[in-house]
Parts: structure tokens; sequence; C-alpha cells
């Protein structure tokens, strides 16, 4: 029964040359030609890569000779046709190898493991920031907060003409007043002079509304439900949130542990041109938005009426204020099913003409 095997050999390459093997009886015979040495000199080891290669060595005068099963198929045949004594050599040697083989294998896991954990970890991190990031935004100090939007605010309203009088400004301050009743921040309300659709919030308290917004606006109420969304980006943390999870773990733990210098204050001011949240944290501002309005005892339909008549106006440019806050058919709808969970609540009409408010501004 011939087997393929490695044939080493004085004179033959080190890794070996392929041959064939058999046993006849007491004698081994390699590609044909009979091993002038009795069976009982030969020896069994193992070797290889990993020490599970089955090896049969003798010496002859001229040096080492040694054969090694091609394959598992190879060593079986071996073994099973290898006279009696060396059988039995084989067998313990093989056993030897299969156990060195799962400790290895066990070795090459333990390993693969500690490869494998700083991807865990940077995978766990990724998976979970949105909550880390909560977190820190929950744990920063007001003072921190407020340090922060001041720059953030003189960085986002740079060339922007302000102004907090006029009856537009009057207006929107009372209003914004109603609808923060209560609340940890001071509050300051601004009209941007600025054709574009758009309102915004900064951290530490600053809202500031587009007269673009107001002459698109139909009511005072429409304006009002506006105001009662971005407020809640401010109370519910939503920019420092978006900013600790952009600018990483560093920032979090800085912020959270309150050691935050300039340069880092800086930075995540700079951030904040990018004003878009998440669907989830948008979607919060909607619906803790309405419960303002329901506080503040003004009607919660111009919040929809507003996002709506935005979303059907035709024209070349969309609203800036949609960019940020997508009057998508699903986000129609789910206020509009809040609206309904909340229940009508007692409203009055707020006492603005607003047609008067728009005129004023031209
Ligand atoms: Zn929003």
């Amino acid at each position: 029964m011939e087997f393929d095997i490695l044939y080493f050999a004085p004179g033959l390459p080190s890794h070996g040359e392929k041959a064939r093997a058999a046993f006849n009886g007491d004698a081994l015979f390699v590609n044909g030609r009979r091993v002038e040495i009795s069976l009982t000199e030969v020896g069994v080891t193992l070797g290889g890569f990993n020490h599970d290669q089955l090896f049969l060595f003798w010496h002859q005068e001229e040096g080492r000779f040694a054969i090694s099963p091609a394959d598992a198929n190879a060593q079986s045949l071996l073994i099973d046709s290898a006279p009696a004594p060396l059988a039995g050599l084989l067998q313990g040697a093989r056993k030897d190898a299969s156990r060195k083989q799962r400790r290895s294998r066990l070795g090459l896991g333990v390993l693969g493991l500690i490869l494998l954990l700083p991807l865990l970890l940077i995978g766990l991190l990724v998976w979970k920031s949105h909550d880390i990031a909560g977190w820190a935004a929950g744990h920063i100090s007001i003072e921190n907060e407020q340090q922060l939007g001041e720059l953030a605010f003189k960085q986002a309203t740079a060339g922007m003409k302000l102004r907090e009088g006029g009856i537009d400004a009057a207006a929107i301050q009372e209003i914004g007043a109603r609808l923060t009743q209560g609340s940890t921040y001071a509050y300051k309300w601004y009209v941007a002079e600025d054709p574009s659709v758009n309102a915004f919030a900064v951290p530490g308290g600053y809202v500031v509304v587009n007269t673009g917004l107001i002459q698109a606006a139909d009511s005072a109420e429409e304006v009002a439900g506006v105001l009662a969304h971005e407020v809640q980006h401010i109370e519910r943390r939503h920019t420092l949130k978006n900013i600790v999870h952009s600018l990483g773990l560093r920032a979090a733990l800085a912020l959270a542990l309150g050691d935050i210098g300039s340069g880092m204050l800086g930075d995540m001011a700079a951030q904040l041109s990018e004003l878009r949240f998440s669907r989830d944290l948008e979607s919060e501002s909607d619906r803790l938005g309405l419960l303002a309005l329901k506080q503040a005892g003004i009607a919660p339909q111009g919040m929809v009426s507003f996002f709506d008549k935005l979303r059907r106006q035709e024209g070349a440019a969309p609203p800036a204020l949609l960019s940020t806050h997508p009057a998508s058919e699903d986000r129609m709808q789910a206020l509009q099913a809040m609206i309904n969970d909340i229940g009508s609540w007692p409203a009055q009409p707020l006492p603005y003409d607003w047609t008067a408010i728009k005129a004023a501004e031209k």
C-alpha cells in the first residue's frame, strides 16, 4: 500500500522531496527502493510549523534520513500499514500531534481575541456613542454651556444683521417668554434681517428668527410653533449632544469633567455650523414643543400649518428651515398624532396683528 511522502535525505532540498513510500512486511520502500535499515532503528518525531507533522527518521553513513506523510490520508495509510512495534510508536506520536494542534488552536484563539479587543472596543464606542454623548452633554455645567453658547452665538451670527427692537422682535420676545417659563436658561431673542425662511437656536438660550420667517407666517401661532420647537433644542441640549458626538470621546470627557480649554471651546463652537439634528432629536423637539404650547395655552395647529405651508410652497429654492426640518409626510402625520395624543387644550388667540407686524418690517 503506497502513500505520498516528503523524503528527506542528504543531498535533497531541506524542505524535502515528494516521493512514494510503502511497507512490505518489516521493510520500508521509498520510491520502490528498499531502505537498508532495520525498522527497530527508525525513530518517530513530530516536526513542522505546528509540531504536528509526523516524521520517521533514521541514520545511515551518509547522514540523517526521514520521511513524512504528505497529508492526513497518507498518515493514516502509513500508520495502518506499519509493522507492529513501529505502528505503536506512530499512534502515540499521532495522539501527541493532535493534542498539540488543539493547544495551538487555543493559542491562536486567545491571540485573535487580544488582537480583536481594540476593534471590539471601538465598535462598542461607535455603537454606544450617542448614549455616551448624551451622558456627557447631560453633565456639562450651565456655566460651561453659557461660555460655549456665547462663543457659538458670535460665530453663528457673524455678518448677520441682528436686532432686539421693533414690534416683531417684541412679539417674539413675549411669545418666547411664555414658552420658556421656569427654564434654567436666560433666553435672548433676536430678529435677523434676512429674507430666507429660517430660525435657529444656540446653546445657552439664544434664539434667532429671520424676517423671512416672520413674513412667511400668517399668524403669531405659526411663529409660536417654530419657537416652541427651537426652544426644545436648547432645553434638551441637543446641540451639545451633537457637538460632543462629532468631537468624540475626548470632548465628552473634558465637558463632563469641566476641564474645557478655550481651544476646545472654539472647536465646539465651530461645529455649530452643522445645525442638523437626528430624526429622533427632531421628533423629541416636536413633542416637547407641543407640550410647551399646551402649557402656555397656545393653540398647536400653527405648528402643523406652518410646516405644511412651507412644504407646499412652490419655487426654485426650498425654505432654509426645511433643509434642517424636513416637512415630510411622516413628520406631519407624527405631529398630528402627537396633538391627538395630548388632547385639546384651552387656547386664547395670541394678541398680535400679524399683518401689521409684517407690514412694519417693510
Ligand atoms: Zn429642530
